[in-house]
């Protein structure tokens, strides 16, 4: 069976990813698996970038085959902020809650389409040469609330309303946020290709 390795240290998309390919014939492993990987630094400057800098790394030191993401959420009034930076926009090594209340508090004064966000995934599969096999990416748009709600998700979830939905995807269910969001809209296209190997 082809091995997968899912090169993510969040655990969190570590497992809607495994929900999500659950279906898929290939053994699924992820960074936690290997001992004394380094720490592969996200020096691109586009969320492509950095699932190409990251997959042809990972590839190279399993010698395996490594799906990598990049993923954030990106506000344009804010300039496209917090972008990139998604996971460290209040500090490195920021919480989650730290980094909502830092955009909760960007948008203190905005009202309408000024609170519209969109979450962005950008995908890559490299081989252990490093080569990239396949590359894909998903978007979701929606709202930034005033206010946190929910417990379900990580990062932005409890303060993002999707188009469609009057409830934040800390509210809504798992299986509803597998059903929309960017990264499966991404993984689709991945099993796809999947499929075919
Ligand atoms: P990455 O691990 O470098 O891709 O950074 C992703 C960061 O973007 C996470 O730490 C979250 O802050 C944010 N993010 C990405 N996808 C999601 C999502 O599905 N829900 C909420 N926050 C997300």
């Amino acid at each position: 069976m082809n091995r997968l390795v899912i090169a993510t240290g969040n655990q969190g998309k570590v497992l809607e990813i495994k929900e999500m390919l659950a279906g898929i014939s290939v053994e699924l492993k992820s960074l936690s698996d290997f001992d004394h990987l380094p720490e592969v630094d996200e020096t691109g400057s586009t969320f492509a970038e950095n699932a190409a800098i990251k997959a042809k790394a990972y590839a190279e030191l399993t010698e395996s085959k490594v799906l990598a993401d990049d993923s954030g959420l990106e506000v344009p009034s804010l300039g496209g902020a917090p972008g990139i930076y998604s996971a460290r926009f209040a500090g490195e090594g920021a919480s989650d809650a730290e980094n909502t209340a830092k955009l909760l508090k960007k948008l203190e004064n905005a009202d309408g389409n000024e609170r519209r966000a969109c979450f962005v995934c950008e995908m890559a599969i490299a081989e252990p040469s490093g080569k990239i096999l396949f590359s894909a990416n998903g978007a979701l748009w929606g709202t930034v609330t005033r206010k946190a709600f929910g417990i379900n998700g990580f990062g932005y979830d409890p303060i993002f309303v999707p188009d469609g939905f009057s409830q934040t995807l800390g509210q809504l269910t798992p299986e509803i946020k597998n059903k929309i969001s960017h990264r499966s809209v991404a993984l689709r296209q991945i099993i796809y290709f999947l499929g075919r190997l």
